[in-house]
């Protein structure tokens, strides 16, 4: 097509085109120039009709595009009645998507609204995209105040330092940085605790797009039960040391009698036994509501970690030798943590003597210490592996709360009171560490204790790898 040619005088100069050739090679007689003038004409006659087609298709595609039906016209030919039909069922479509996306809008606007949580969406540099009624109140800013940047809403130290952990240089952490707790005054008087989390939104989003979201709960409540949840357990179990003691005390004393018979005999043994196991109970109570409450406070040294792991060994050698398990000890030189000497002896007591519990007889545990791989702060993980019972996958979460014991049938013939790992935990928390487990049922158990590593111990580690 000639370029030249406007576009709606192309139809009048292909047929004068196709005459002008007609006539010269029919040639210049009088039927040629009708034959001409015939072709030119039937010619321009189809290609108009064409072009109103496409011009009409074409309005039609944009009509679709926006969710409405385009108008079909009479005597459009039946391929371009088809191309309608399917400009119709594209348009439908289109209509349906975006009522879905307009509900779903309109759906995600009053959850952000209505939600009795606070919710404020930052991009990168931490101007404020997003802040909902919930918010404005927990962190009592007015409903009409403008608040372009987060330290508007928020001015807490730590909460900031909370977003600007999730957003780095190179895009936005993948980590979930653990909840902050703030204190603020409440509307009517009063202490409020506000639990703040931080997430971030996937991607590298640049300025002005959502690169993270916090999460504000009032969790002043949860906190005060918890607190009279803590104390009523150190109450109780502070009240009833006195009285065990004494029961044991008592019952230690008549089993030592010469004039008891049989019967008698068994009676005591009952009570002793039980009395011992009530003042193990009431020992972990009061220590794991101790380590709760932050009462404990951590002796801190630089602790080498072959010295305080053989020593756990040695103090549960008899524990090991009466089920003939074999307890392998295997430190890398070298390593070694900051901590409370008592209290991760504790710690490393509670798992080894779990396993070797949990072991059938003539069974081997391991114990072993190593650097945490790709850890430049150093940290530390010790593994305890035993090949006893194991726990289901579905159990391994809840061994560390308090009381669980993973089936209690089983778990009484092995003596115990559940809160073992609950204290572990709680400990290893104090100590900015960590600990998981992995675990196949008949197969055993591997326990791994994560800790931050001695800062002096690491000149000692870089020359032993
Ligand atoms: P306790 O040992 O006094 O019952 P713990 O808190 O130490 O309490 O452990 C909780 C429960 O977890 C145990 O009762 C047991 O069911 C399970 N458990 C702990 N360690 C092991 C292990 N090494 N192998 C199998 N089960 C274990």
């Amino acid at each position: 097509m000639k370029p030249g040619v406007p576009r709606r005088a192309r139809p009048a100069f292909e047929a004068l085109v196709l005459g002008v050739i007609t006539v010269a090679v029919v040639g210049l007689e009088p039927r040629a120039l009708i034959a001409g003038a015939l072709v030119a004409a039937a010619f321009f006659a189809i290609r108009l009709r064409r072009m109103r087609e496409l011009d009409r298709v074409r309005d039609g595609v944009a009509t679709a595009a926006s969710g409405t039906r385009p108008e079909e016209w009479p005597g459009l030919s039946p391929e371009t009645e088809a191309v309608f039909h399917a400009l119709h069922r594209f348009a439908d479509l289109v209509s349906r998507e975006r009522e879905g996306s307009e509900k779903a809008r309109v759906l995600a606007r009053t959850v952000f609204e209505k939600v009795p949580v606070g919710l404020v969406v930052v991009d990168r540099s931490l101007a404020v995209l997003d802040v909902n009624p919930a918010a404005r109140l927990l962190f009592g800013v007015p409903p009409d105040a403008a608040c372009p940047a987060l330290h508007d809403v928020v001015r807490d130290p730590q909460v900031l330092g909370l977003f600007r952990s999730l957003i780095g240089k190179d895009g936005v952490s993948d980590e979930a940085p653990p909840p902050v707790v703030v204190r603020r005054e409440g509307r009517e008087g009063g202490e409020r605790l506000l639990e703040v989390t931080a997430r971030a939104v996937p991607g590298r989003p640049v300025e002005g797009e959502p690169a993270a979201i916090g999460v504000t709960r009032d969790v002043t409540e949860r906190e005060r039960t918890e607190k009279m949840r803590r104390q009523f357990v150190a109450d109780v179990s502070h009240e009833l040391r006195t009285p065990i003691a004494t029961i044991r005390a008592a019952a230690e004393t008549l089993a030592g009698e010469e004039s008891l018979d049989e019967g008698a005999g068994r009676l005591v043994g009952i009570l002793e036994r039980q009395a011992a196991q009530m003042q193990d109970l009431v020992s972990d109570l009061t220590d794991l509501s101790q380590i709760e409450s932050g009462a404990v406070s951590l002796q801190l040294e630089e602790i080498p970690l072959d010295g305080i792991l053989a020593g756990v060994v040695k103090d549960l050698e008899g524990v090991a030798r009466a089920k003939q398990v074999e307890v392998a000890l295997d430190v890398r030189p070298g390593l070694a943590v900051t901590g409370d000497r008592r209290r991760l002896a504790q710690v490393f007591r509670n798992l080894v003597d779990n396993a070797v519990k949990f072991s059938p007889v003539g069974a081997r545990v391991d114990v072993v210490a190593e650097a945490g791989r790709g850890s430049s702060s150093g940290a530390v993980l010790v593994h305890v592996v035993d090949r006893g019972i194991g726990i289901p996958a579905g159990e391994q979460a809840k061994v560390f709360q308090r009381f669980y014991r993973v089936d209690p049938s089983r778990s009484k013939s092995t003596p115990g009171t559940g809160l073992g790992l609950a204290i572990v935990k709680h400990l290893l928390i104090l100590h900015g560490g960590s600990i998981r487990v992995e675990s196949e049922p008949l197969c055993g158990s591997r326990f791994t204790v994560s800790l931050p590593g001695s800062a002096a111990a690491a000149p000692a580690l870089k020359e032993a790898s």
